[in-house]
């Protein structure tokens, strides 16, 4: 049975109001194409209201600014307990406004609320320095807010994603315009309803449904927002940097696309290779950011593996996202199950070998088969694009230092992976491929604790561990005199 949706609106100041415009957006389930919910559709108009909440929710002498920042760890504790409590319900919403899987959304779930914990914790950790200047000065820095930041998110982890950034932001003490992906607005509007059950103060978090081109644009052109955060396609996230410069000078931080390279050696353990490298672009039907489209087997094994992978892949069990034991649902749209097949065609007029799949999968809905192609080249449009859907491109190497220079001839650089036995290989891999995540002998291994991001076109900054409140925060140094040095 669908899940009942219960917010649709917008969320300005702790209140679910209209559109001021009064318009809305259908949302619709992957699984079907059928429509879930009519939603508000924010634009300028909303997310200038949204700005001001925040804006008075940051000022000084405020609720929020005058609050212990131990206080604000409670609140993110009691946060995590509301989203443990209503666990099934969320899992379930993001299964049918996404697609995901369900075994997915629940684990994406219990990881989310492991990641308020752990953000909750680092409110009350965040502290300046002393510092040993010159001549008779004492100086200290204090770490404070940026401000109003600007949080706008992508749809293949509505859950995952807004817990991340809201939470980190909220743990630094900012106050938030947050801006969902037109695909999947609904659970965020579920969790700023948590929100505000957990106690955050009116105007701390708003959230404004809407569009890239009307509600995204006008946050990050606000010259009241301090800083954008924005996960999504590096094309966005270009047009995001060069908006930041335009009535202010916003800080940015980018989560953006990626074409990661997983290296497979000869001296690999093939039983774990062949799942790790077909999870790695299969899982949630291969929309990931990091996931691994570029696979390079080394050519002592190459006709052994495509050989493994395409058995791999084709017990892969596909079905609606709601079935516990369905492993692959849909895409999240038409216009990606379009844009996916038209890669698959790209693939097979280019001359790569269709190993296995390569079609839609039933009449509704959105579902593609997994798809492996073997005779990958460099230049095909498949191994320089990325696909965002369940597509396996296997090339063909011969050394590892030769790998390495194939891997990084892109403009991504988000992950790399590498399979081997040997020690030496991995080190020198780690070392020399140019991504923010290397993984090795393993994939996909995320937590709030481990530092996330990308090298070149892939991204600026880090979110997780430590340093992601630090790009929420400002550092503001006091030197003050003294009468004698001491
Ligand atoms: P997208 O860039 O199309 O949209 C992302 C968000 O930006 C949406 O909320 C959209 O409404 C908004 N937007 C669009 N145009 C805008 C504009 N001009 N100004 C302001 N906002 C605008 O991305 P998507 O299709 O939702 O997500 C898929 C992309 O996200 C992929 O490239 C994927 O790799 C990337 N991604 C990266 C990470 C990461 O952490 N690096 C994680 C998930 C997804």
């Amino acid at each position: 049975m669908a899940p009942e949706v219960k917010y649709t609106k917008l969320f300005i100041n702790n209140e679910w109001v209209d559109a001021k415009s009064g318009k809305t957006f259908e949302t619709c389930n992957p699984h079907d194409g059928s429509v879930i919910a009519t939603v508000a559709e924010g634009d300028k108009a909303d997310i200038d209201l949204a700005v001001a909440a925040a804006k008075a929710a940051f000022a000084r002498n405020s609720e929020w600014r005058l609050m212990d920042a131990s206080q604000r760890g409670r609140i993110l504790n009691k946060f995590a307990d509301l989203v443990d409590r209503d666990s099934a319900y969320l899992a379930q919403l993001e299964t049918y406004n996404n697609g995901m899987v369900c075994s997915f959304s629940s684990r994406f779930v219990g990881g989310a609320s492991a990641s308020i914990r752990y953000l909750a914790s680092l409110a009350d950790k965040i502290q300046g320095d002393t510092i040993p200047s010159d001549g008779d000065t004492f100086t200290y820095t204090l770490k404070q807010p940026v401000g109003v930041v600007g949080l706008i998110l992508p749809w293949n982890g509505p859950i995952a994603i807004f817990i991340n950034k809201v939470c980190t932001a909220l743990a630094a003490g900012c106050t938030a315009v947050v801006k969902p992906a037109e695909q999947t607005p609904l659970t965020a509007l579920a969790l700023a309803a948590l929100l505000k059950e957990a106690g955050l103060p009116k105007g701390v978090v708003n959230v404004v449904n809407g569009y890239g081109e009307t509600a995204g644009v006008a946050l990050t052109h606000h010259p009241d927002v301090a800083k954008i955060s924005f996960t999504g396609s590096v094309e966005v996230g270009k047009l995001i940097q060069q908006a930041a410069g335009v009535n202010n000078l916003k800080r940015v931080t980018l989560e953006l696309g990626g074409k990661s390279p997983l290296v497979i050696m000869d001296d690999a353990d093939l039983n774990i290779a062949v799942p790790y490298a077909a999870n790695g672009v299969f899982g949630h039907q291969g929309q990931v950011c990091v996931a691994a489209s570029r696979l390079y087997v080394q050519a002592g094994i190459y006709d052994k593996f495509v050989e493994a992978a395409a058995k791999y892949a084709k017990g892969i069990k596909i079905g609606n996202p709601t079935d516990p034991t369905t492993q692959h649902g849909p895409q999240v749209d038409d216009v990606m199950f379009k844009k996916v097949l038209g890669y698959i065609e790209k693939g097979k007029q280019e001359g790569a070998t269709l190993v296995t799949g390569g079609k839609r999968v039933g009449t509704t809905g959105y579902y593609i088969e997994p798809t492996v192609f073997a005779n990958v080249k460099d230049d095909m449009t498949i191994a320089k694009e990325e696909i965002f859907g369940p597509v396996q491109s296997i090339l063909k190497f011969d050394t590892l230092e030769e790998v390495i220079d194939r891997a990084n001839n892109t403009n991504y650089g988000l992950a790399a992976g590498i399979f081997t036995t040997n020690i030496n290989n991995a080190l020198q891999f780690s070392k020399h491929v140019e991504a923010g995540t290397v993984w090795v002998n393993t994939y996909f291994v995320f937590g709030p604790q481990i530092p996330f991001g990308g090298f070149k076109e892939s991204g600026i900054g880090r979110e997780n561990g430590m340093m992601s409140v630090e790009a929420y925060l400002e550092v503001k140094t006091v030197s003050m005199a003294l009468p004698k040095k001491f």
